[in-house]
């Protein structure tokens, strides 16, 4: 099926005289007839609900149409994209690993590695993204157990290179996770360029009306964790009766422990009533992806020709530095998110704000709904400089979500509001 379909159809498949949409199962635990069953399903040695911390049945349907979206051999949903990150790096890193990081992502997730996971006593390195080959290279280390990259980062709009990344991740013997929250796999599909693990908000596009908060891991089945760096993986697993996760579960073996292990442990389970939201969403993902895109490219083809615009930063400008990848990688369009800076600097930043008017000021990104925000005095405000340099943000920079509305309206409201200023 093309990828459209599989928005659409792919991931639940109703049997006879059963509920044609995924139904909300807003049960958090599951009925058996008897004990010796329930504790094969303790075991892994049975497959089945039971509960709703490790799955349940709306929450794998979602999953498995995720998994198809972005090609992979399964899915797990979390509370929040924050707890995709979380896991996608806590399933293979422990204490005493370390990560090379592309400094160029979400604030949030840089908090997270570099506050919260340094302080469970992994190690970080962060590359910026125009270091060259061999510096990516010499940022690796004897105890490097992953890569974490965006495929388009928020805010700053760049585009990694993950046919680079995936070739340098493997020849040291580790795998690349990508955070593909800004393209979705309708616009990109980071397994088909090498990536192992994709982590999404679906907070963002994937929801894309900003009702559900949401994450996803997917697994590409493809990352061999037997070369001896993952013991976790390779020796028995004490707490499943001694399960060999690479032996019992084969191509699915990370995407497995996430769910008995790190999911059962940590328990930053989705909401069965939010996957159910999510997958509202998911059914017109590509249409919205479409127009998202078409409407950014003519705002920032409009900014780009205004007087009053110092910048403008799209990957789909012909003039943006990341125009090439951005047609290698993401030939129908990167994503609804543009930056600029206004001139005059952070005050005249601000008069636009506050002149704006069907556009609103939110700290969300990519939903229906365009919306603006101002990184340096709101989610990167923690940020010292050096670091607010390192991920691209500079202090006038104003990040727009181009919404879904008609753009000759979206327009408009920004014109009038720089006549303003
Ligand atoms: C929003 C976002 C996150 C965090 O997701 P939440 O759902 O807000 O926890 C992670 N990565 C990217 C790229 C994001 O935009």
């Amino acid at each position: 099926m093309h990828i459209n379909t599989k928005c659409v159809q792919a991931g639940y498949e109703p049997k006879n005289g059963e509920s044609r949409v995924i139904p909300i199962i807003q049960s958090t635990t599951f009925k058996y007839d008897s004990a010796e069953t329930l504790g094969k399903l303790f075991d892994l040695e049975e497959d089945g609900f039971f509960y709703t911390r490790l799955t349940n049945p709306t929450l794998s349907a979602v999953a498995a149409k995720i998994a198809a979206l972005e090609g992979g051999v399964g899915a797990m949903l979390t509370a929040s994209g924050q707890s995709a990150s979380m896991i996608s790096i806590t399933n293979i890193c422990h204490a005493g690993d370390h990560v090379v990081c592309a400094s160029a992502i979400y604030g949030g997730t840089f908090n997270l590695f570099n506050k919260s996971l340094r302080e469970l006593g992994m190690d970080f390195t962060f590359v910026t993204p125009d270091s060259t080959e061999d510096e990516i290279n010499a940022a690796f280390q004897e105890n490097t157990r992953a890569v974490f990259v965006e495929s388009v980062s928020n805010p700053s709009l760049d585009v990694a290179d993950v046919e680079l990344y995936a070739k340098l991740a493997h020849a040291h013997g580790v795998p690349l996770i990508v955070d593909n929250t800004f393209p979705t796999p309708v616009n990109f599909r980071p397994f088909e360029w090498g990536a192992d693990i994709v982590v999404h908000s679906t907070s963002k596009y994937m929801d894309g009306h900003a009702v559900a908060l949401g994450g996803v891991v997917v697994d590409s089945g493809n990352f061999d964790w037997t070369n001896g760096k993952y013991p976790a993986f390779t020796e028995p697993d004490e707490s499943y009766h001694g399960v060999i996760y690479t032996e019992k579960f084969g191509k699915a073996a990370y995407i497995t422990k996430a769910v008995t292990h790190m999911m059962r442990d940590y328990g930053p389970q989705q909401s069965p009533q939010n996957a159910f939201l999510l997958n509202l969403g998911l059914e017109t993902l590509f249409l919205r992806m479409e127009r998202h895109c078409s409407n950014a490219l003519k705002v920032a083809k409009f900014l780009e020709s205004n007087d009053k615009i110092d910048w403008v930063n799209y990957p789909g400008l012909e003039s943006n530095k990341y125009y090439g990848l951005c047609q290698k990688y993401m030939p129908n369009g990167s994503c609804g998110v543009i930056s600029f800076g206004v001139k005059g600097g952070r005050e005249k930043a601000m008069q636009f704000m506050n002149n704006l008017d069907m556009i609103k000021l939110v700290i969300h990104v990519a939903d229906a709904r365009t919306c603006a925000l101002h990184p340096a005095s709101t989610t990167h405000r923690q940020l010292n400089d050096q670091q607010l340099e390192d991920c691209g943000v500079k202090p006038n920079l104003i990040r727009m979500s181009v919404g879904i509305e008609y753009v000759d309206d979206i327009i408009a409201d920004i014109k009038q509001a720089l006549d303003k200023i």
